[in-house]
């Protein structure tokens, strides 16, 4: 089968010819037929992570956030069969530790990174395995296509469970969402969803209007404005919660800075060589105005039906921040735009 092989750092993914995956006991095989090109993949293909011991070794295939249909299915699979449509979280539990067994799965302490680490070879191929098929797969109904589905990838399902189940949004919360790509862009639209009023921050004029589209009430272009100084005066005494999508060391403050009192920071962004996992914060400020600051990472597979419901009743649509179609041929070419921030919305390779 065809599959995009990172070969070395920063070159272009190999597309090469590889064996398919083998077929566990407890597992399923997937046919894909979408994928989301993602921030996390640029990360790996530059390299990054060693600083948390988390680079991702050469011989990879990258490709996290697939949707696709159940090709063959373990012996030890009962709740699934071929021909299933499903959606694959990126970060998998093995279903028994303490984690998975309270709802946690998506910090499994024995867990996968799909396609980040060899025993799970990514989606930028044709078809993938999925190690302990029956707690990871999300069924999908009919009404949500592939596209969509994989446009939920790691950012839409992380936004959400970020802003709905770790920060606990409430109707008419100001929320802040700092860097607007794919993630902050989710953020907006499922915060709008949620009923909080939105402040959509970028330093590029094009994805704020997108922001505006997706719902957000306010944008602040931070090459024009003090950050914290036009959240506050929007939202009269700052965000009751703010977001850094981005992950660098201004964001994070700015996220931070923006907050009134006993506001939630929410850190969703990774960070890049320049921070390498460490940013310096205003911490007795935390202390002094009884601020939360809490991290979070795709979301538990047992509770991707409350999104799903929310899409099939038309409360949320992913697939608005689709902005491309590509073929596995290009994805070296759109990780190379990311680098000068040159993409906008949800990437999708959907021809392999
Ligand atoms: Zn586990
Ligand atoms: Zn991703």
């Amino acid at each position: 089968m065809r599959a995009a092989v990172l070969e070395a750092y920063g070159e272009p993914l190999a597309i090469e010819t590889v064996d398919p995956p083998t077929l566990e006991p407890h597992g399923v095989v997937v046919d894909v037929e979408a994928c989301g090109i993602c921030r996390s993949d640029w990360h790996a293909w530059q390299g990054h992570g060693e600083w948390a011991d988390d680079q991702v070794p050469l011989g990879q295939i990258l490709g996290h956030e697939p949707a696709g249909r159940i090709a063959r299915v373990g012996d030890r699979v009962d709740t699934l069969e071929a021909g299933d449509r499903v959606a694959i979280p990126f970060n998998l539990g093995e279903g028994s530790c303490y984690q998975c067994r309270n709802g946690h799965g998506n910090v499994c302490e024995d867990g996968y990174a799909l396609g980040f680490e060899s025993t799970v070879p990514g989606a930028f191929a044709e078809r993938i395995h999925v190690p302990h098929a029956e707690f990871n797969v999300a069924p999908l109904p009919d009404s949500v296509s592939a596209t969509e589905a994989a446009a939920l990838g790691c950012r839409y399902v992380t936004a959400f469970h970020a802003l709905s189940h770790r920060a606990e949004v409430g109707g008419g919360d100001w929320v802040a969402v700092h860097g607007c790509g794919g993630l902050g862009l989710a953020a907006v639209q499922i915060a709008a969803a949620l009923g909080a009023r939105v402040i959509a921050v970028d330093v590029r004029d094009e994805p704020l209007s997108m922001a505006t589209t997706l719902g957000a009430d306010a944008t602040v272009n931070a090459t024009e404005a003090s950050v914290p100084e036009a959240i506050e005066e929007i939202s009269e005494r700052g965000a009751h919660v703010s977001i850094d999508a981005l992950g660098r060391a201004e964001t994070c403050r700015n996220s931070l800075d923006c907050l009134r009192i006993r506001g939630t920071h929410v850190q969703i962004g990774l960070t890049t060589d320049a921070e390498r996992g460490e940013v310096a914060l205003p911490i007795d400020e935390v202390t002094r105005w009884d601020v939360t600051v809490v991290g979070s990472r795709g979301m538990p597979p047992s509770r991707y039906d409350e999104l799903l419901r929310m899409i099939e009743a038309g409360r949320l649509e992913p697939e608005r921040l689709v902005t491309r179609r590509v073929a596995l041929d290009d994805v070296s070419d759109r990780l190379a735009a990311m680098t000068d921030y040159e993409t906008s919305g949800l990437e999708v390779v959907t021809e392999f």
